[in-house]
């Protein structure tokens, strides 16, 4: 079984050579270290295998686990949040990348305000049109963007998505590119920069660079399986109930 560090080290190999294949500074792309389900002397072994950001989908978990871990880490939310739990992530994170409705941003300005500090978020973007997950649909999200100046504590820093599951990653790249496109035509029509793309997970991330990702997050290429019961996982992160505060796992 590989180490952690030898997983980093394939990971930031393909990272590599996806941006070498799409003539990109490999500075350009960060890696996100999705740690959910991993508990802090597995972070640590990331940590010391040279990564520094990592994200986490549910905010109690996160509660529990980012102050067992070493203090310069990044922290950010991947995953859905609830605007009953936006007041505790501004408080643990620096950066929400699904904020994925007109409500969550709200109530993330509102949290950051109490907080008294800034809060940089990603406007989630439903690429699929799929029922069954969130984030804004394309056409809504310039209309965000612009309200989004009546939220003085929040950055609107870029866009992302999770597209629709494919079995070849290949088949991703339309929705990769889409986002994309996106937020090259918002930049266009407004004064927002938009950098940031966070694009791509294990499955899909080298077509997720190639097609301009700038923060991609990575879970199980890191740390191996999450388990179905991840709480007899070694390593794994023993927090009671999964729903005992109505969230549940996003994956
Ligand atoms: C879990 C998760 C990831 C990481 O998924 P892997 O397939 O394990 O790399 C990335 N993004 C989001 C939103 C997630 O919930």
């Amino acid at each position: 079984m590989m180490s952690i560090s030898e997983r980093v080290a394939v990971v930031r190999t393909k990272v590599e050579a996806a941006c070498e294949r799409a003539g990109r500074d490999p500075g350009s792309v960060r890696i996100v270290a999705v740690s959910k389900t991993f508990g802090p002397e597995v972070i640590r072994e990331a940590v010391e295998a040279g990564l520094s950001i990592f994200g986490e989908s549910r905010v109690q978990e996160a509660r529990q686990k980012i102050p067992l871990c070493p203090g310069h880490l990044e922290w950010h939310l991947v995953g859905h949040l609830q605007r009953n739990k936006a007041r505790e992530a501004a408080r643990l994170v620096s950066c929400v990348h699904s904020a994925d409705s007109w409500r969550i941003l709200e109530a993330l300005n509102g949290a950051a305000e109490e907080a008294g500090a800034g809060l940089k978020v990603l406007i989630e973007v439903n690429v699929g049109g799929e029922g069954s997950k969130y984030g804004f649909n394309p056409a809504e999200v310039g209309e965000a963007l612009k309200r989004s100046a009546e939220l003085p504590r929040l950055e609107v820093v870029g866009l992302m998505a999770v597209p629709p599951f494919t079995p070849d990653p290949q088949g991703a790249r339309r929705f990769f590119r889409q986002l994309r496109e996106l937020r090259d035509r918002l930049r266009e029509e407004t004064s927002f920069r938009l950098d940031e793309l966070s694009m791509g997970m294990s499955h899909d991330f080298e077509v997720a660079i190639e097609e301009g990702a700038t923060l991609t997050r990575i879970g199980t290429a890191i740390f191996g399986q999450r388990l179905a019961n991840w709480r007899s996982q070694k390593g794994s992160w023993n927090i009671g109930g999964v729903s005992e505060d109505g969230e549940s796992e996003t994956r």
